[in-house]
């Protein structure tokens, strides 16, 4: 069963080959048995899936059965979960039980979701490998001395083994897609405000966009027609009309437009990443695309633009984990500001530190205008780039990540190589933008991912180019041969 995607498990419950009981057992003793050696999951949730899969099927039976039900998923654990454990990788929340469910949550539960568990992530999404989680490193099931991508490195690892169908993560400056792409996965980014941030753990929240993640595009379409959508409880969540994203699945690409900015295949690009995104394009032109050369002059000042807002954004979001309210306190305070202090100074890891700390400063009188001002404004030239481009094609491409997936520990001394891992994916979060990285090869055992990014709202066009290319190509049907057939 778990060599399935979420639409035939759908068409397969429909038809009552087996129940969501069933299904839940199955991936519930999958996440048993083999997640010990991924670390994919920090809380695994049987009673509570066992209880919701009772109640899918029940609500089958009365014929009312919503367009997800019975299907086994999985959270990020930055996402509020009412009564169970959210830690958000972290320390600080370690002992924090949401006393609510975040709207994702909330949603995917009212289409009939079963949630297996929430999974292993950076701490409060900081990261690209996974590594900096209080509850330690997430392996890649194709290679396990290596990274899984970060910061939805748990979501990713458990699709990639198939020890979950799909799962949600978070993308901020690529954690949705970097990790897909690290592990061979689909997921997708949606543009800025379609998806509501209530109950998701703010980072950088002019950033921050909760996404799917998956083994296909259409099981991503699938997914974000539940979570999308208008939430007056988060007031940057936009009120528009949701897509069908499966019905234009199929569409073909006659007269489709391809952006190549040059910025995404630099000279030091490594060529088996180069060859794989040139095959992938190839693919697609048969299918009737054409490809257009461009340029997006400003994103190269991605990267140092990011790594001013996110922190900034981070250090003031941060500041509510005083141990007053919730979260971890220190033992013994003497006084009240030793309670500030070594509550924070414990319950932090080093990068969480690291980035208040750049946060705090570029945000201080003095250096705000130098700082934090003059990245605001190469975020609007980022964003003025690609408004521009969408002038003169449909969607952009180009690899996802600079790398295949790492050695554990060959970048965790060093930030600045780490903050590199997201070169080509930052832009798309300064812009607002919606992007997926589907699978487009397999070099040396480990998977690849090509990036489709689209215009503003759209996400059915971009789903649409990853189906069809994924009609064409088996890339996203390749497995790691870590879990086998368990
Ligand atoms: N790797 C980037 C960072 O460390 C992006 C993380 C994310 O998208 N949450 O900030």
């Amino acid at each position: 069963m778990h060599r399935k995607t979420l639409t035939e498990l759908q068409a397969g419950l429909a038809r009552g080959d087996y129940s969501a009981r069933e299904l839940a057992e199955h991936f519930i003793k999958r996440i048993q048995s083999l997640d010990p050696e991924l670390n994919s999951f920090i809380s695994i949730t049987a009673e509570q899936a066992l209880a919701q899969a009772d109640a899918a099927d029940a609500a089958r039976a009365r014929g009312e059965a919503g367009p997800l039900n019975g299907l086994p998923i999985a959270h990020k654990d930055i996402f509020c979960t009412r009564g169970v454990r959210t830690s958000c990788g972290s320390r600080m929340l370690d002992n924090f039980n949401a006393p609510y469910d975040a709207t994702v949550v909330e949603k995917l539960q009212a289409g009939g979701a079963v949630v297996l568990g929430k999974t292993n992530m950076d701490e409060f999404a900081m990261g690209s490998s996974n590594e900096t989680s209080y509850y330690g490193p997430v392996k890649n099931p194709w290679d396990l001395t290596r990274v899984p991508g970060g910061s939805s490195g748990g979501s990713a690892a458990a699709v990639a083994a198939r020890l979950v169908p799909a799962a949600t993560g978070t993308d901020t400056g690529g954690s949705i897609r970097q990790p897909a792409a690290l592990t061979g996965i689909t997921g997708l980014k949606p543009t800025y405000g379609r998806v509501s941030r209530w109950g998701m753990i703010a980072f950088a929240s002019s950033l921050d966009q909760a996404g799917p993640m998956a083994t296909s595009a259409a099981d991503c379409a699938l997914l974000l027609s539940a979570m999308a959508g208008h939430d007056p409880r988060d007031s940057t969540c936009v009120d528009r009309p949701v897509d069908n994203y499966s019905a234009d699945l199929d569409k073909p690409l006659t007269g489709l437009r391809i952006g190549l900015p040059k910025e995404f295949f630099p000279a030091t690009l490594d060529g088996r990443i180069a060859d794989s995104t040139h095959a992938a394009l190839r693919e697609l032109e048969k299918q009737g695309a054409t490809l257009v050369d461009i340029s997006l002059p400003s994103v190269d000042l991605s990267v140092p633009a990011y790594y001013v807002i996110a922190p900034a954004e981070a250090s003031s979001n941060l500041s509510r984990f005083d141990g007053v309210r919730y979260g971890y306190r220190c033992n013994d305070p003497q006084d009240l500001e030793d309670m500030f202090k070594r509550s924070r100074s414990e319950g932090f890891g080093a990068e969480v530190k690291r980035r208040i700390l750049v946060g705090t400063y570029a945000l201080s009188h003095g250096y705000y205008d130098a700082y934090y001002l003059k990245a605001q404004k190469v975020r609007r030239l980022i964003s003025d780039d690609f408004v521009r481009a969408f002038e003169q094609v449909d969607v952009i491409m180009g690899p996802t990540s600079p790398e295949l997936a790492f050695g554990l520990g060959a970048k965790s001394d060093d930030p600045v190589t780490m903050y590199m891992a997201d070169v080509f994916t930052i832009a798309v979060n300064l812009a607002g933008l919606p992007a997926l990285s589907m699978p487009a090869g397999v070099i040396d055992g480990l998977p690849v991912g090509v990036q489709v990014i689209g215009n503003y709202f759209r996400e059915g066009q971009i789903l649409n180019v990853a189906h069809r290319f994924q009609q064409a190509t088996d890339w996203h049907q390749q497995q790691p041969a870590f879990g086998g057939d368990a």
